[in-house]
């Protein structure tokens, strides 16, 4: 359990036995723990524990005890290694961390877990949040797990498979003509008027502390791949960055475990990957910024990258700067080309928000800026079918079953592939 909440800018102290948003000078609220009363608190006995959740780590979540967790059984998600075929060639030790795997397949139930877990121990009744997508079936579903109201406030041409999945969940769903900027102030507005608790990422403390655990489980995934009890972090880890919850959150994990003495001071460097259509935090990076104003008309197929403006921003900036990382930008076209390549080559069905960070693998390793020996992790935060609407089947063969010439016209169509 925290002892205290810290503003992420002034470091002021604030109260961690109340309902909290934004700190007093309206920045993220940092959840801090007695780190120095951990030191019985092993990697040995994470390992050692039954739990099948990100709860495993519940020291450093917020709860008194396994107890209070509402969860759904998130975190623990597969770690691969990419087999070196085809187009994946020449990377030597790349890894994914397939985040699709969690309940409502994206890695927002980590954060929705922690967060409707906190909710939940003060009694909150209704909790809104805008959301580009699936952060708003995440939230349903915790929400009906802790019987806690949800309202969603989501741009009106949020992917379908979301906004289905928060209505069959019980949550009502507020669809706005506009971006989710534009669906985070109403949704503001209507906490103030109704007394509706705002989740919005960053605006309250725990999804980050939900989101931080991808940072533990990484240094537990990667010894676990080396064979080593030691914990170790990677080289170069790709985020694909909307509000940056993520990036921020895996930065305090790798904090909190060198207080813990599980780590060094080493850290990975730290790469966010944006689409072209809405890219405030490398824009800011590129103009050396310590902030990222509003990016204009913000477009991507990407809906968790559609954040044109972030609470976190300097957050992030701070850390691409200190672990010495870097910011780039893929188009629409080549993250979808990149799901394709996760979901040929390495049998991932990934979201595009993946995609993207594969092709920026591929350019990073094309400029240099990647050294082929280096261990570098991939964050797939999201499965694919929540993007049918996006996908395409061009090249299927019909057959009529009927027809006793059936496998001559399927042989005659597969003609000149490797098929035959
Ligand atoms: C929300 C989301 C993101 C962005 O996550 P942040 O931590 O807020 O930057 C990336 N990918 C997917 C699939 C998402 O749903």
């Amino acid at each position: 359990m925290h002892t205290s909440l810290e503003c992420s800018l002034t470091g002021e102290f604030h109260e961690p036995d109340r309902l909290q948003g934004l700190s007093r000078a309206g920045k993220p609220l940092l959840a801090r723990y007695d780190l120095g009363a951990l030191s019985g608190w092993t990697p040995a006995i994470v390992r050692s524990r039954r739990e099948r959740s990100m709860w495993k780590f519940h020291e450093v979540l917020p709860v008194n005890g396994l107890s209070e967790a509402v969860t759904l059984g998130e975190g623990l998600t597969p770690f691969l290694k990419c087999v070196e075929r085809g187009v994946f060639a020449g990377f030597g030790d790349l890894w994914v961390k397939d985040e699709g795997f969690n309940p409502t397949q994206s890695f927002k139930a980590r954060g929705m877990s922690a967060a409707m877990t906190r909710a939940a121990a003060f009694g909150v009744q209704t909790v809104a949040l805008p959301s580009a997508g699936n952060a708003a079936g995440a939230a349903t579903a915790y929400a009906a797990r802790a019987g806690i109201r949800c309202v969603i406030f989501v741009p009106e041409d949020t992917p379908p498979a979301n906004i289905l999945e928060s209505a069959c969940g019980g949550a009502q769903v507020v669809l706005v003509n506009g971006l989710i900027s534009d669906c985070g102030r109403l949704c503001r507005a209507a906490c103030d008027r109704f007394g509706w608790f705002d989740l919005s990422t960053l605006k309250e403390p725990f999804r980050l502390e939900g989101k931080k655990t991808m940072g533990y489980e990484l240094a537990f995934d990667l010894a676990d791949a080396r064979g080593t009890d030691q914990l170790q972090l990677p080289d170069v880890i790709l985020y694909p960055t909307g509000g940056g919850t993520g990036l921020i959150g895996m930065w305090k994990a790798f904090d909190e475990m060198e207080q813990l003495g599980w780590i060094g001071s080493a850290r990975p460097r730290m790469v966010v990957v944006q689409a072209e259509g809405c890219a405030p935090i490398v824009r800011a990076f590129e103009q050396g910024a310590t902030s990222a104003p509003l990016f204009p008309n913000a477009r991507t197929a990407a809906s968790g990258l559609r954040v044109p403006a972030a609470v976190g921003d300097f957050l992030m900036l701070d850390i691409l700067r200190r672990s010495g990382g870097t910011a780039i930008t893929i188009s629409d076209e080549e993250l979808m080309q990149g799901v394709g390549e996760l979901a040929r080559f390495q049998g991932i069905h990934g979201a595009p928000e993946g995609g993207a960070v594969w092709r920026a693998a591929v350019r990073l390793r094309e400029s240099g800026w990647l050294q082929p020996a280096e261990t570098v992790v991939l964050f797939n935060t999201g499965a694919a079918v929540k993007y049918n609407h996006l996908l395409t089947c061009d090249d299927a063969v019909r057959l009529d079953h009927t027809d006793p010439e059936a496998l001559v016209r399927l042989e005659n169509c597969l003609s000149g592939t490797d098929f035959l």
